[in-house]
């Protein structure tokens, strides 16, 4: 037996959320292409979508957001940290196991509290790909399945999604739009087009640490962040006070701040240790790449294919390093 739910009723599901009340993120058409937003009736989801233009990082680590309030007159801080029954629905494997890797994130060494609740408070639909973008390398990552993190799986089998596992929240949200029915339904494979050799990377790619070719690459880099932006698990941040005119009372906020900017490694004493536009594309690879495996076994890259997809000036950081690194193996084996 099997649970399926046909896909015209989805809008009515995503309704019978709304009505529950679920604050309910979806996949909506806009003029860029397909992002996340909250949708205010079922219909303005949009189903027939490969991947959204945007992750939807910015619902769990939004820009700007405010930590707490503090007012010296009134003697302090006040909290804001608020709960919000949420749902997003449409959520890509790849997305998914882009928020595994900011659990690790914000759960180091530190809990933070923000980031937590909001994923807490917000249940995981997640809707397995059939259809890969030009850029998807997720089966070279291991990204492509889920076997966690979510709370609804559902799979694409022609008209209707087949739901391959819940956890004991996502079972309470079911309703009777879901049936079950005998049978094996088909399911639609998926297949990147495009390969990613990850076998050892992290190990591999140090070997072409100083290729001249990064200088090259550097040259088209125009330091806009949009490969950062578009990223699901860039997740760096700066905090800054945000001060009211009576000088007492104001607000502290968490900044979006990525590694391809100038400003971002600029320390007390006006120092910038990362001036060089060929050390920051480095960075952004190598951390992708390597360190993050390093220090938390796992690899921070999800090939979602976004930061290929939105560079300005057609960077592929992943063509890049394959060339490099499997010219550096054959060196390697040649001694
Ligand atoms: S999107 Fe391209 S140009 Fe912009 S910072 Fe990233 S690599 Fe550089
Ligand atoms: S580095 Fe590029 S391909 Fe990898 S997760 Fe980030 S945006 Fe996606």
């Amino acid at each position: 037996m099997v649970l399926m739910i046909s896909k015209d009723k989805i809008p009515a599901f995503l309704d019978s959320l709304i009505g529950r009340g679920f604050r309910v993120l979806a996949p909506v058409r806009t003029k860029d292409g397909t992002s996340f937003r909250m949708i205010e009736g079922g219909g303005e989801a949009n189903l027939d979508y490969v991947n959204t233009v945007y992750p939807p990082k910015k619902f769990f680590i939004p820009d700007g957001e405010t930590l707490f309030e503090y007012d010296m007159k009134k003697g302090g801080v006040k909290k804001t940290l608020k709960r919000e029954r949420r749902a997003i629905f449409g959520i890509r494997p790849c997305d998914v196991h882009g928020l595994l890797v900011l659990d690790k994130v914000f759960n180091d060494k530190f809990r933070d509290p923000y980031y937590n609740r909001k994923r807490k408070d917000t249940l995981i639909i997640a809707v397995n790909c059939s259809e890969a973008g030009k850029n998807c390398f997720c089966q070279s990552m291991g990204t492509d399945k889920l076997s966690g993190g979510y709370d609804l799986l559902l799979s694409d089998a022609g008209n209707c999604y087949v739901v391959e596992g819940w956890s004991k929240r996502g079972k309470k949200i079911l309703g009777n739009f879901f049936e079950k029915k005998s049978g094996k339904p088909r399911l639609k494979k998926l297949r990147n087009r495009r390969k990613f050799d990850s076998r050892d990377i992290e190990k591999r790619i140090l070997n072409v640490f100083e290729s001249k070719r990064w200088e090259k690459v550097a040259e088209n880099c125009l330091s806009c962040g949009a490969c950062t932006v578009a990223c699901p698990t860039c997740y760096c941040f700066s905090v800054r006070d945000e001060p009211s005119f009576d000088e007492e009372s104001g607000e502290r906020k968490r900044d979006w701040s990525f590694c391809m900017f100038l400003e971002f490694s600029r320390v007390a004493g006006d120092v910038i240790f990362r001036r060089d536009r060929t050390e920051r594309c480095k960075q952004f690879v190598f951390h992708k790449l390597s360190y993050f495996k390093e220090e938390h076994g796992r690899q921070l890259c999800v090939g979602c294919g976004r930061c290929v997809d939105i560079c300005p000036t057609g960077i592929d950081f992943f063509m890049e390093t394959e060339r490099l690194v499997k010219k550096a193996d054959k060196k390697v084996k040649g001694k």
